[in-house]
């Protein structure tokens, strides 16, 4: 069993929290970026001392340089801070002069300089990440000196010593010394001053050596986390904005074309965090995984300049104004941006390694190349113990070939599966023991999702039965209908979800079913729409209006009944790829005992909130796997095309988003689980991962289709996906819904005037 250890966890420690609060205590406004603006040489001293005085200057140097042998994650949280308020100092630059003294022992001297702030010290690289050419002239009596020229010298014009790599090593210069010519450059981020450096033989002192590749790692990593800062900050200013700003006598924020647009902000920005956050936690011995970087850099800048963007156009003309503070962080995104590579660069080189990991080795082997699942923690003793006896039962239960034959099974096969698994009280594990459950943990919850992802094995038929009709049954249910939680896990009763109707959709509280109490029964008349399953299923779990008198959320019961009682009728649906998911179901005079009922009558609402929870995160492992699984796929099949006709930019540039895509979707995951497990709320976050990954798994589809070209076109399991995959961002709540309700509950913008507040909770039920 290996499982990746966390070297930086999501949920920051307190010290980090603490390290967080004195960065924003100093910098708590734009008041030195505005100042600094007004002038070429961008830095302000003031602010450099007082980092140098509170020790945060060389906090990655060990302690013998006067530093606090803290780590990039820390770095992380002071730039992320400073980026926010495009602090003008050339802290980027300083951390990565700390990266290279700390592994030079003669450079005590520059490094206690760098720590209290009488030296800037930093790397002389162009603003690309590009290093220079240096020349080495031994001089007379040990002396040494360099020459080069830098056209765009990053922080070029704030720096005071200059670290040159030349010959394997690097070299300080003095800044101000014999043989440096530094012309400052007006930059488009003044706060960040770019400067061509000549030297001339400068003379230069050697102080030992570090990995340049390295470094760039380390770069791209301060900058990302600079650029996450940067997001966060023209998204903090427009979400302001929106809720003190009226036009037609409303907020704007309650503008539908706003809500989606911030929503879009707060996506780019967490898809940045994220994989920063993917990037800290594979530091290995002080330096990220190198495709880990490349997906930070490239996912935060790209939310930076996008955040930044957007929240000028949301703003109107004062947003476009030198007042107004945007242009501060406009400016400062497009240096991020560029600097150290822009997207598309880091993009390509992770779309080149992904090809030749996925496409190369799959085709030399025939073998799919699975990787480890990383699972985002680590076991406790209960937990493995958990696993291990899961596994074992697998073993015994579940080999290879029977795997096999379960993914081709029919439904009946399937059922049999369920009925086995629940034998060994493997189906249902969160449910109470009392009902043949295991209570499972959240963690074990994971750890038994990864299992059967790993093994192939495919899902239960009657997952929604175990999800969510036996939580609301043991949690609501009477004695009299908890009778139905044994047969519902051993699936010999298979469920159909009644929620949608013709005349509620996304609106699903203005369902008009209705339910009326005839002396001790209930008599049901109305229909429900795109019921999934409903042909195969035995009971249904529906919503039914109960109060036509009461508020649209009020009157709303949950009823349970078998489909086969008289006056239901099921008509399949064909959907666009032509095969039968979904129905439509009629209730004419459906008379069921008032005892169906689950909880009070008028509390539906309620009743089926409480069994929502959690189970979205559950199923992440197994939604990312599939994706993952698609796209090596899909890796293999650009390889094959690009040997027979050649490249095609277009398609390469659609192979790089996706595949990062997928790796962020997976990240997203692994973060809310680290939220979970440490006992902080999800909650409406979770549409993040939601939105993410359906749009991702849409354009992988679409993708795919592409990449066949001309035999993409014949029908296939393919072209069937690519059809019925356009539902991914319809059911289970739509992406505009669900943008909708990121931008009104995460991040406070006003409800639609004509939107009940909990439109969407059935809709996680599919
Ligand atoms: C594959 C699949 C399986 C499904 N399974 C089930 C099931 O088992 N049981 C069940 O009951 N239902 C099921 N559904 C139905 C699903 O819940 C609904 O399709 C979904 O809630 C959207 O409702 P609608 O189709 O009526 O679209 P509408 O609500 O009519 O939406 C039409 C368009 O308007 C947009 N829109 C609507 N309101 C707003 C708003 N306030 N702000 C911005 N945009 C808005 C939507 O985003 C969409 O683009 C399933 C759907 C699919 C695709």
């Amino acid at each position: 069993m290996s499982f990746n250890m966390l070297s930086y966890s999501i949920m920051r420690s307190d010290e980090q929290e603490q390290l967080d609060r004195t960065v924003r205590r100093l910098v708590s406004d734009r008041s030195a970026a505005r100042k600094a603006a007004e002038n070429v040489s961008g830095t302000d001293p003031e602010l450099l001392s007082q980092l140098g005085a509170l020790g945060l200057l060389g906090i990655s140097l060990p302690s013998d340089m006067d530093g606090s042998e803290l780590g990039l994650a820390e770095e992380c949280i002071v730039v992320e801070a400073l980026g926010e308020q495009v602090a003008p100092v050339p802290i980027v630059s300083i951390y990565l002069a700390c990266h290279i003294l700390s592994a030079c022992p003669d450079a005590t001297d520059v490094a206690a300089a760098l720590a209290s702030g009488q030296t800037v010290a930093g790397p002389l690289i162009n603003a690309d990440g590009s290093f220079p050419n240096a020349l080495v002239t031994p001089g007379i009596e040990c002396a040494t000196h360099l020459s080069s020229d830098v056209p765009f010298a990053f922080e070029g014009t704030s720096l005071t010593s200059f670290l040159v790599h030349a010959d394997d090593a690097w070299w300080v210069v003095d800044a101000h010394g014999p043989g440096v010519e530094r012309s400052d450059l007006k930059s488009l981020d003044t706060t960040r001053p770019m400067a061509r450096v000549k030297l001339v033989e400068a003379p230069a002192k050697r102080i030992g050596c570090f990995p340049p590749g390295d470094l760039q790692k380390i770069a791209q990593c301060l900058i990302a986390a600079e650029a996450v800062g940067v997001a966060q900050g023209a998204l903090n200013l427009i979400t302001e904005y929106a809720l003190q700003r009226e036009q037609f006598g409303q907020p704007i924020g309650r503008f539908q074309a706003i809500k989606q647009n911030l929503a879009n902000c707060l996506l780019k920005l967490e898809s940045g965090r994220s994989s920063l956050w993917g990037a800290l936690r594979s530091v290995a011995d002080g330096v990220p995984d190198g495709a880990a970087s490349h997906l930070a850099k490239a996912a935060a800048t790209e939310a930076a300049s996008f955040a930044a963007s957007e929240s000028v156009q949301m703003h109107g003309a004062i947003g476009c104004t030198w007042e107004h503070d945007l242009h501060l962080l406009m400016r400062r995104s497009k240096h991020c941006e560029i600097s150290f590579g822009s997207p598309s660069s880091h993009l390509q080189r992770l779309g080149e390694k992904a090809l030749e990991l996925y496409g190369a080795k799959r085709r030399k082997s025939g073998s799919s190349n699975k990787p480890e699942q990383d699972i985002g923690f680590v076991p406790s003793q209960a937990d493995a113990d958990f696993l291990i006896e899961f596994q074992t039962w697998l073993d015994e239960h579940a080999p290879p070939e029977k795997i096999s034959q379960l993914r081709r099974a029919d439904l009946a096969g399937r059922r049999a599966w369920q009925a086995e698994m629940a034998e060994g009280n493997w189906a249902g594990i969160h449910w109470p023991v009392e009902y043949g459950g295991r209570a499972a943990s959240f963690t074990q919850q994971v750890l038994y999702y990864a299992e059967l992802t790993k093994r192939g094995v495919p899902p239960l038929p009657g997952n929604r039965g175990l999800m969510l009709v036996g939580p609301t049954l043991f949690t609501h249910g009477t004695d009299e209908q908890k009778k139905l939680l044994e047969p519902t896990r051993r699936a010999d009763i298979l469920w159909a979800g009644g929620f949608s109707e013709r005349g509620a959709g996304s609106d699903l509280a203005s369902l008009s079913t209705r339910a009326v109490v005839d002396d001790e029964k209930l008599v049901i008349n109305g229909h429900k729409i795109w019921t999934s399953q409903a042909q195969y299923a035995d009971w249904m779990y529906a919503l039914v209006r109960t109060g036509p008198q009461h508020p649209k959320r009020d009157g709303i019961s949950v009823v349970v009944f078998p489909m086969d009682a008289p006056g239901v009728e099921v008509r399949p649906i064909r959907r666009n790829n032509g095969d039968y998911h979904f129905n439509e179901v009629f209730f004419n005079d459906v008379t069921i005992p008032l005892s169906s009922l689950i909880g009070p009558k008028n509390a539906g609402w309620s009743v089926n909130r409480t069994t929502m929870q959690g189970e979205h995160l559950t199923n992440f492992l197994g939604a990312h796997a599939s994706q993952a699984r698609t796209i090596r796929r899909i890796a293999g099949m650009l390889q094959q095309r690009e040997a027979e006709s050649g490249l095609d930019v277009g398609l390469r540039q659609r192979f790089n988003t996706l595949w990062s895509t997928t790796q962020i979707i997976h990240l997203h995951g692994l973060r809310n689980v680290a939220r979970f497990t440490s006992g902080a709320d999800v909650g409406s976050e979770s549409s993040i991962t939601k939105i993410v990954g359906q749009e991702n798994e849409k354009a992988m589809f679409e993708f795919l289709i592409d990449v066949m070209g001309s035999a993409g076109l014949e029908e296939s399991i393919w072209t069937s996906a690519y059809l019925s995959t356009r539902a991914s961002t319809i059911g289970g709540g739509t992406s505009e819904i669900h943008r909708n309700k990121l931008a009104e509950r995460v991040l406070g913008m006003p409800r639609d005037l004509w939107a009940d507040e909990e439109v969407d909770i059935a809709q996680a039920a599919e």
